[in-house]
């Protein structure tokens, strides 16, 4: 392919990704955002594979079929609530590639023949290349780990970590100066302590960071993702990797300052892993209080009096697959005269706009799905409050308990409404582990229950 037509396809490439991280903005143009990004996509990947200087395209394309196979396995597969664990591993693929195209470029005799400060600048690409995409891979196996449950999800904060960091980090830059003088392929011992302490980085600074602030590191590990494909670009000489790369970083760091707003938390606190995150202090305020429980007939019976209603969903919505039902109800209550809406937490969920898109699937209209902040004030005015396999979004520690994990998150204020109904399995804590004093309180009623299996009880009461 000549090298005009190449350019002109990796330019519309870059406008088709732009254009589908606008649409991706918004749920009604989210679709078309998701296809832009696709056929954006295509077209790179046949811009470059045909491209010049590009040899062995048989083997790259059993290479892609394997691949994709894998991926559409993968991606039909998964549960929803599994996505962010998915997404991690994928970031962590990211990674890892930089990683090997970091030794490849090194290894390559091309680049040791140049020569003087052109030699000095890739070198130093290759240097920060490995260092970014090995941070990123082993964070984002990290994040997986405690995703999945299978590293804790609790924050390992040791006494002085910070210093250790910042010697690992100023032992990384005296390397990369020894490194860059090199001839030939004599600094690979450097590049090889270099990638073990920057992996060791990636480790600590994701073990630094306690469950309830992964949503933020899900989303700072996407822009890592994005500048270790942006470093790939420039040691590969691609323009294309390096404006993708730059797009990706830099809408996961904008989303990752959103999500600190919203979660009331320091931005560089959690990309410093954890830096300035004062350790709770004292004891955990004693819950007072008795739990007492209603059935699902009585719920019925509450949800006919009311006149408005608010469904604050979590987790457990989507663990339970209660979305579909939960419409059916609001159907039947809208149609009764009652005012019904959701409130939507940031964080609620496993990843960024969980709720929002099991709702639009199941055909929630949009403008009865209200943020947090858009209705917590209308708490006060609300008869029933249902909490569907929700906790920490609706923990009011948050607000009153300085030892809570999650002191300072912004919640809904389900507490405030006449009613609160609380439906999920049993007593347990949330994804943070903090007990929750709402359950507790003299206005709250727990309903116990896989959440679609409550919903669909209360719904044929309602019908009755
Ligand atoms: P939580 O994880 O705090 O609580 C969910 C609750 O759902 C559990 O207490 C569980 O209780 C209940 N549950 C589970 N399965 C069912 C079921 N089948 N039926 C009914 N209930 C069920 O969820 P929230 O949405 O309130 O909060 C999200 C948490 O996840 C926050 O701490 C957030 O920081 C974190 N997080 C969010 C991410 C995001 O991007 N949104 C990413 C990573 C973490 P029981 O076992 O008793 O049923």
């Amino acid at each position: 392919m000549a090298i005009g037509i190449q350019t002109a396809a990796y330019l519309f490439a870059s406008i088709l990704f732009i254009l589908s991280l606008g649409s991706l903005s918004s749920q009604e143009s989210a679709k078309r955002g998701v296809f832009y990004g696709i056929i954006g996509m295509i077209i790179a990947i046949i811009a470059t594979v045909l491209g010049e200087g590009v040899a062995g395209q048989t083997y790259i394309i059993i290479a892609i079929a394997i691949a994709s196979a894998i991926g559409l396995m993968l991606a039909r597969k998964v549960e929803m609530t599994a996505m962010p664990q998915l997404v991690a591993i994928l970031h962590s693929f990211v990674g890892l590639a930089a990683v090997l195209v970091g030794f490849g470029s090194y290894l390559d005799p091309k680049t040791h023949e140049l020569h003087g400060a052109a030699h000095i600048i890739h070198l130093t690409e290759v240097f920060i290349g490995i260092f970014i995409g090995a941070i990123t891979f082993t964070g984002s196996i990290i994040a997986w780990g405690k995703l999945e449950g299978k590293v804790r999800s609790k924050a390992l904060l040791y006494p002085g970590r910070h210093a250790v960091n910042i010697v690992l980090l100023l032992t990384s830059i005296v390397l990369g100066v020894l490194f860059a003088k090199q001839e030939g392929t004599n600094g690979m011992m450097y590049l090889l302590i270099m990638t073990a302490i920057a992996s060791f980085i990636g480790v600590m600074l994701v073990m630094a960071i306690g469950g309830g602030d992964m949503p933020v590191v899900v989303s700072m590990l996407n822009s890592y993702s994005g500048w270790a494909a942006s470093a790939a670009g420039f040691m590969l000489g691609n323009d294309l990797l390096i404006v993708t790369g730059a797009l990706v970083g830099s809408s996961g760091a904008i989303l990752s300052i959103h999500m600190c707003h919203a979660m009331n938390r320091s931005f560089f606190s959690v990309i410093l892993g954890g830096f300035g995150n004062a350790p709770v202090k004292g004891e955990a305020k004693a819950i007072e209080g008795e739990v007492t429980a209603l059935n699902h007939e009585e719920v019925s019976v509450l949800l006919k009096e009311a006149k408005t209603v608010v469904i604050v969903p979590g987790y457990g919505m989507a663990v339970a697959k209660a979305q579909y039902p939960i419409y059916d109800m609001v159907q039947t209550l809208r149609k009764a005269g009652k005012t019904v809406r959701f409130a939507i937490h940031p964080v609620a969920g496993r990843l960024p706009g969980h709720m929002n898109v099991l709702l639009a699937e199941a055909n929630v209209p949009y403008d009865i799905v209200l943020e947090m902040d858009e209705i917590n004030d209308d708490m006060p005015n609300t008869d029933v409050v249902m909490v569907i396999g929700a906790n920490d979004v609706v923990n009011p520690s948050a607000q009153d308990d300085p030892a809570s994990s999650i002191y300072g998150m912004p919640v809904i204020e389900a507490w405030k409404a006449e009613k609160v109904i609380i439906m999920k399995r049993s007593m347990s804590a949330g994804y943070s582990g903090e007990d929750n004093p709402l359950f507790y309180k003299p206005n709250s009623e727990m309903l116990y229950g896989d959440a679609k299996d409550s919903v669909e009880k209360i719904l044929s009461f309602l019908k009755a």
